[in-house]
């Protein structure tokens, strides 16, 4: 086995507004925190054009931008980056071990923030639109198309949600979705169908999303998956709500995991089932998922490592 790289007090797995937040805080508290950032540093802000709910941008920021602040202040304040992915823990025992290949890293504590990705539909031109009218967030983005015709591609409580808070601002919403019954809880389906400005379109996947050269989606090709039928109808934005998957691979068998496979945090804390080992963000987040509330849950995991550190002597 390789000797210790380094050892560091705390070692924050993950960048984007959980880990940078934490690594700003654990920096400030003189812990001289490693963060390892991932080679897609900044996390899902990175795919994310403009955010306008980020307080303190009242002109909005780019997604990507936001991240370089938060990156630079990490900086300032002398947190160590390391530009690679984790590809393995031992947390059975202290001092932590985390691994980038065969680099060795060890630690007091640990703060994992690796996020959450979202599903995304893998046609030809989402890629390319994304940010441009595609889009896995109505709450970042519903507000760009307003009094638009939309389109909610998923048929969980994630599409339903979106699909109605989309109805407060755009014209119409019609919810794709590729069976005949929703996989949503009764009360959310209740209130899609309750609402007028929501059309519902059954048994059907989308196509094709258009215009790439245009740089913006203005349509969509939906197929009935029964009859294999295919209709163009115009759009100014595709939200794809088919969920999200936490990055937790890492952890399975390490840590306790909820059933869907996000990090359980005892209720309240970053605290998870392992002494030590703490976890912010989206990681351990279904419910909000928001750059904002990320932050905030890095910021409560730098000062719980803190106070867990001095309780326990390491610092
Ligand atoms: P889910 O996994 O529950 O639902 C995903 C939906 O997307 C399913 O309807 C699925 O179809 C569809 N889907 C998956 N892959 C594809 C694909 N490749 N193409 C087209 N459709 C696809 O995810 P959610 O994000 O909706 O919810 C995740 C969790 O969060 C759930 O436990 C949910 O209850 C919870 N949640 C709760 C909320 C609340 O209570 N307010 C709000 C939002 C989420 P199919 O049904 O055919 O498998």
């Amino acid at each position: 086995m390789s000797a210790p790289k380094a050892h560091h007090k705390v070692v924050i797995i993950g960048s984007g507004p959980a880990g940078l937040t934490a690594a700003i805080y654990a920096a400030r508290a003189n812990l001289q925190p490693l963060c390892i950032e991932g080679w897609s540093a900044g996390g899902q802000l990175m795919i994310t054009n403009d955010v306008e709910n980020y307080p303190g941008f009242p002109k909005g920021i780019t997604g990507p931008e936001l991240m370089k602040e938060f990156r630079a202040q990490a900086e300032r304040f002398g947190t160590a980056l390391v530009t690679a992915d984790v590809t393995a823990v031992d947390f059975s025992q202290r001092p932590f071990k985390v691994f980038v290949e065969d680099d060795l890293y060890t630690a007091d504590a640990i703060i994992i923030s690796t996020g959450a990705s979202a599903r995304w539909l893998d046609i030809p031109s989402e890629k390319s639109l994304m940010g441009r009218g595609v889009s896995a967030c109505a709450v970042c983005d519903g507000a760009f198309f307003k009094n638009e015709d939309v389109i909610v591609v998923g048929g969980g409580d994630t599409a339903m949600e979106e699909a109605n808070y989309l109805t407060g601002m755009c014209k119409s919403v019609t919810l794709v979705h590729r069976r005949h019954e929703f996989r949503a809880s009764k009360i959310m389906q209740d209130r899609v169908f309750a609402n007028p400005k929501i059309k519902v379109v059954w048994d059907s996947a989308i196509d094709e999303i258009k215009d790439a050269s245009a740089g913006r989606v203005t349509s969509a090709v939906i197929k009935n998956l029964r009859t294999g039928e295919k209709t163009e109808i115009p759009t100014g934005a595709v939200f794809v709500a088919i969920g999200h998957d936490p990055n937790t691979q890492l952890f399975r068998g390490v840590l306790e995991l909820h059933d869907n496979g996000y990090i359980k945090t005892r209720p309240g804390t970053t605290q998870t089932s392992l002494e030590g080992v703490f976890a912010a963000g989206d990681v351990q987040d279904v419910v909000y998922r928001q750059a904002v509330t990320a932050a905030g849950t890095g910021c409560m995991a730098a000062l719980e490592v803190e106070r867990w550190l001095a309780a326990s002597g390491a610092h």
